[in-house]
């Protein structure tokens, strides 16, 4: 390897350059572009730096520092990794240090504020520490947590990261941003066969005499040895044991005393059972799309395929999967991070048991870490045809030789990152990541995005089409309700049509699931004076505070502010406040009223805080301990409950009409992905929609389950009015705590930018929130037309934006660029 003098490293800073560091020669030949080295940023801060390039001329304008040390002997993040985030840096209009900061899980992100602690789960077998690191660990016996600052101070010296990688890598510590305030593995409690029980003879025995004087103990045993070898590792979960025998855990208890059967408590295995099945023997229809998406690989590196809900899209993936690791590729199969539940996991499991890896952003920083670290090790080994399952940040791992990517409901627009920057879609982002590698890209959705859509249509992606559900399940019966109609002949039962409350009941009497949809969380979005309309709103933002009826508060959306429950009125003491508008906790409340037998549970932001809370709604749900689910969007993701058969939308209206230009293409996916969650199996499900105004266009597509008139006549409307996918737009926002200033910064960066776009620049205007967290806000939207190259448009942007920064006023202002928005 040669040396060089110099390397540009990416600090994990929101600064737009590279910055430059001296290389001492004693580390001259052992950096790799890749490498993390620790510099002195500023006069304090320490980072682990990532090397971009390597060079034998000084910086301009500055002497370069000299980097302090290497921390690796291979590079952390490969080539093909860093051409990703100059890409995004490039095509997004953010620094690569923003990229770094998203892409490079915190464990690998050392700095000088990184604290550590004793890892919760320490690895069993006694490992080999140093000198150094079994006296940070003795430490940590002690103290709680350490800074690397007072690691320094015990190991009397002054760069101790080595040390504390090593300690990371071997599972002792862990960083500490990850130790969450309610860190615990869920634990189950699983039966299983004592050494003994495993004797033929002593089973034979045992039976003979169980038979005679304890039946019930006998019924108990045979059903767990029905149910042992469905499950990992032959152990049956306690709960499900006694469930299926219908006994008692006393009874369970004379089994372990006579040492049939012990009791194992262990963090919980993924759910379901563990048969390792054989692929589901693909129907015709299916066969034929694989055969068709192969066909179109051939020409066209993206391929859509747009499936309707139970047709057996995962079904296709799982097998194109399996192709790809059998040629001893990758594969990334990436799905919204909503989505990514124990189900979805639970069936790529079965298939590709540990050539599976999960990256999710529930894990804690030091799992996600591990699956960076496995990645990285397995290129250097001969087995490493490993599938992926993750959500938007999965993109940023290091891969290897992927040959396919899927990326499932492609139209989420839960792919976008919003903030911080970068605000990359990671559907865009996983099709140029294939791209670099060569590999394929997979959309696949019920409802196709309008712009993955619009390049099938035009030819850019290929396009296989899947009509039929599997098994020849029947699309849901919908029905569409007029409420306005009913509430003027006051027919409607508060917030429930008289159709809608007769569907539960009938439902609920065969023993059936319901999931109802309502767009907002909390009891009521609006409380409002009776005598002089008093409104109370946020102090930080421009906002009405929702009101919670349980907690009895007023809480802002938005930043979070709450306050107690007024008794009256602050403008004119009036005690008659009422409620405007209804969310989620109100249809929970009012369910128990009128279903007071139904147990029901919400899914929403608010119920679902918990690290394990999203998980055990669902469970329980599928378990059907709950019979009715209400909730926001979270119950329209990629959930498959074979027993819904009734699918309940409160009011399709507050969807329809959000001011937004994709206001109704998401309404109608939303109501379209809502309405598949009805009668997967077995039966034909039901949708009720309730709507004030029944006749609305989209509602009449959703109606005629006719996605492409819809998108056709959406497509129409988008050319016209100049949006996507015809336009490329970018929005611009600019934030800051005088509204003055916000004002004229906003104006100045509008005229800038118009001497560069002319006509296609629009604004400043006010967002509907006008103001957020004491920031005031404008937004400036640009509708550029697509025979602007992207690098002649950034161009442009920047040019914009180096006028801008002459005006000083520019200084305390935050501009935030979001290029594709959703
Ligand atoms: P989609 O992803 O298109 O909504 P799924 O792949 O989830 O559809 O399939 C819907 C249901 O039908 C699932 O329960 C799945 O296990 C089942 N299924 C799909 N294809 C087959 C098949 N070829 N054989 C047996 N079951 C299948
Ligand atoms: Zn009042
Ligand atoms: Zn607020």
């Amino acid at each position: 390897m040669s040396s060089y003098k110099y390397v540009d490293v990416v600090v994990p800073l929101p600064l737009p350059l590279l910055f430059t560091y001296e290389v001492a020669s004693e580390w001259g030949d052992k950096i790799q572009r890749g490498c993390r080295v620790l510099v002195q940023f500023g006069n304090q801060k320490i980072y682990s730096a990532i090397v971009f390039g390597q060079h034998n001329n000084p910086p301009s304008g500055y002497t370069a520092k000299k980097i302090i040390s290497v921390l690796d002997e291979h590079a952390v993040v490969t080539s093909s990794q860093l051409k990703l985030w100059e890409w995004i840096s490039g095509y997004y209009m953010c620094s690569l240090g923003d990229v770094m900061q998203s892409a490079l899980p915190s464990a690998l992100k050392l700095s000088s504020e990184t604290k550590i602690k004793l890892h919760p789960e320490p690895e069993p077998e006694q490992i080999h520490l140093t000198d150094d690191e079994f006296l940070i660990a003795e430490a940590l016996h002690t103290v709680k947590s350490l800074s690397l600052k007072e690691i320094a101070k015990i190991l009397d010296r002054k760069h101790v990261f080595p040390v504390v990688k090593s300690l990371l890598q071997k599972n002792v510590v862990l960083s500490y941003e990850d130790v969450e305030p309610d860190y615990k593995p869920s634990l189950t409690t699983y039966v299983i066969r004592t050494a003994q029980a495993v004797n033929e003879k002593f089973l034979q025995e045992q039976f003979s005499s169980l038979e005679k004087k304890a039946p019930k103990q006998l019924d108990l045993l045979m059903h767990f040895m029905m149910m042992e070898p469905a499950y990992a590792e032959k152990k049956v979960p306690q709960k499900e044991l006694l469930k299926k025998a219908g006994t008692t855990a006393q009874v369970l208890q004379q089994l372990i005393k006579k040492n049939i059967v012990c009791i194992s408590i262990e963090k919980e295995k993924a759910s379901g059972n563990y048969l390792a099945d054989p692929m589901k023997e693909l129907n015709s229809d299916q066969e034929k799309a694989v055969l068709e998406i192969k066909k179109s690989f051939e020409e066209k590196t993206v391929t859509l395929l747009h499936g309707v809900t139970s047709s057996g899209k995962t079904e296709i993936y799982i097998r194109l999967i399996d192709e790809c690791l059998q040629n001893g590729k990758q594969a990334l199969y990436l799905v919204p991070e909503i989505a990514l539940t124990t189900q979805i996991i639970s069936r790529l499991e079965k298939h590709f048991g540990d050539r599976l890896l999960v990256y999710h952003s529930r894990f804690t920083e030091n799992e996600r870490a591990a699956v960076w670290t496995k990645m990285l090790e397995s290129i250097y080994l001969s087995e490493k045809a490993f599938v992926v399952i993750g959500a938007r940040s999965s993109v940023f791992l290091p891969y290897h030789q992927l040959g396919l990517v899927i990326v499932d409901e492609e139209h989420e627009n839960s792919y976008k990152q919003f903030d911080p920057s970068p605000r990359y879609h990671a559907r865009d982002t996983a099709i140029v990541l294939a791209a670099h590698h060569g590999a394929k890209t997979l959309l696949g959705s019920a409802t196709p995005s309008i712009e993955s859509y619009y390049n099938a249509k035009g030819g850019k992606f290929g396009l296989v089409e899947l009509f039929k559900r599997h098994a020849g399940i029947e699309p849901p019966q919908i029905e569409i309700v007029n409420i306005k109609e009913l509430t003027l002949r006051k027919e409607m039962k508060s917030h429930f049509s008289p159709a809608l409350l007769t569907g539960i009941k009938d439902e609920l009497a065969k023993n059936k699931q319901i999931i109802l949809f309502q767009n907002r969380r909390g009891f009521a979005p609006i409380i409002e004076c009776n005598q002089c309309a008093w409104i109370p709103h946020c102090v930080n933002c421009d906002v009405a505070l929702t009101y919670y009826k349980k907690a009895d508060i007023l809480r802002c959306h938005y930043c979070g502010y709450s306050l107690n429950n007024p008794s009256k009125c602050k403008s004119c003491g009036n005690t008659d406040l009422r409620q405007r508008g209804f969310g989620t906790e109100k249809i929970e409340d009012e369910l128990e009223i009128f279903f007071p037998e139904a147990k029901v549970a919400r899914l929403d932001l608010d119920s679902t805080r918990g690290k394990y809370a999203y998980k055990e709604i669902i469970s329980s749900f599928e378990k059907r301990e709950t019979q009715i689910l209400v909730g926001t969007q979270m119950v329209t993701k990629g959930l498959d409950f074979d027993n819904v058969s009734l699918v309940g939308i409160l009011n399709a209206d507050s969807l329809i009409n959000f001011p937004d230009f994709r206001a109704y293409e998401r309404s109608f996916q939303m109501l379209m992905q809502v309405s598949g969650r009805a009668g997967r199996k077995n039966t034909r499900g039901k949708v009720i929609i309730q709507s004030y105004n029944p006749q609305h266009m989209v509602l009449n597509f959703v109606l005629q389950n006719n996605y492409y008139s819809f998108i056709n006549h959406e497509l129409f409307e988008r050319q016209k009015f100049c949006y996507p996918p015809y336009y490329r737009m970018t929005e611009i926002t600019v934030r800051g705590k005088d509204e003055s200033h916000v004002e004229h910064a906003a104006k100045l960066l509008t005229r800038e930018m118009k001497t560069h776009f002319s006509k296609h620049v629009l604004g400043p205007v006010v967002p509907v929130v006008g103001r957020v967290k004491n920031y005031f806000l404008r937004t400036i939207l640009l509708k550029a037309d697509k025979q602007t190259s992207s690098a002649l448009f950034r161009k442009k942007m920047e040019k914009a934006f180096e006028a801008y920064r002459k005006d000083p006023l520019s200084k305390n202002i935050y501009v935030a660029v979001d290029v594709d928005p959703v």
